[in-house]
C-alpha cells in the first residue's frame, strides 16, 4: 500500500477521541515500516541513478532488501508489541500495534515487491497474485479499493478531529491519490 494510506487508515482504526497521546505514536508506527524506502529513494536519487534501473536492480539487492525486511518483519513487530504489553509501555504497544497493521496490509497486495514479512523465522516471500499498483495484477482495481478505504477512514478522522491541519491533509492526500489515479490508470490504460 501507499504510505499515506497506512497513516490514514491507521489513525482511523487505532485512534480514539479519548485518547489523542495515541495519535503520534499511531502516525510513526503507520509509516515507519517506509521510512527505509525513503532513504533509500533519497540515496540512489543523490548518486544520480536513472529510475529504471533503482526500481528495477537497486532496489532488489541483498543489502537494501535485508533493511527493507527488518522494517517490514511481522515477528519483530510482534516481539516489540509483546514486550510493550508486557512493560505496560501503552505507547510504544501502539507504535508496535500500528507497524504490524501496516504489515497486515502490505501483505495482500504485494507481489513482485513482496516483503520478505518473517525474517528472522523465515525468508519467505508472499507473492499475492494481486498488486496494490501493477497493472498486470490487477493494480487498477486494488488501487481503486485501496482509496476507497482512504475515503472511508478519511471520514472518520474528519468527524473525530477538528484540526484544521488534519484536515487540510486529509483532503489533500484525497485530491493527490485521484490525479494520480486518473492519470496512472485512466489516463495510463492502466485497466487494459
Ligand atoms: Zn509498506
Amino acid at each position: 500500500m501507499n504510505t499515506p494510506s497506512h497513516l490514514i487508515l491507521n489513525l482511523a482504526i487505532l485512534g480514539r477521541r479519548a485518547t489523542p497521546a495515541w495519535n503520534w505514536p499511531i502516525a510513526i508506527g503507520s509509516v515507519l515500516p517506509d521510512v527505509a524506502l525513503f532513504f533509500f529513494y533519497g540515496w540512489a536519487k543523490a548518486m544520480g541513478l536513472p529510475e529504471r534501473e533503482i526500481w528495477s536492480t537497486v532496489y532488489y539487492q541483498p543489502g537494501w532488501q535485508d533493511i527493507f525486511a527488518v522494517g517490514n518483519s511481522i515477528p519483530l513487530a510482534l516481539l516489540g508489541l509483546g514486550i510493550a504489553l508486557w512493560r505496560r509501555w501503552p505507547r510504544w504497544a501502539v507504535l508496535f500495534g500500528s507497524m504490524l497493521l501496516h504489515h497486515l496490509q502490505d501483505l495482500p497486495v504485494h507481489h513482485d515487491d513482496a516483503h520478505r514479512h518473517f525474517v528472522p523465522l523465515s525468508n519467505v516471500r508472499f507473492q499475492s497474485p494481486i498488486s496494490y499498483w501493477d497493472p498486470a495484477r490487477f493494480g487498477a482495481y486494488v488501487a481503486l479499493v485501496e482509496w476507497g478505504l482512504v475515503v472511508v477512514a478519511s471520514v472518520v478522522l474528519w468527524r473525530r478531529s477538528r484540526s484544521r491541519w488534519g484536515r487540510f491533509c486529509l483532503v489533500s492526500v484525497n485530491v493527490f491519490y485521484g490525479v494520480m489515479y486518473g492519470l496512472m490508470y485512466l489516463h495510463g490504460g492502466g485497466f487494459a
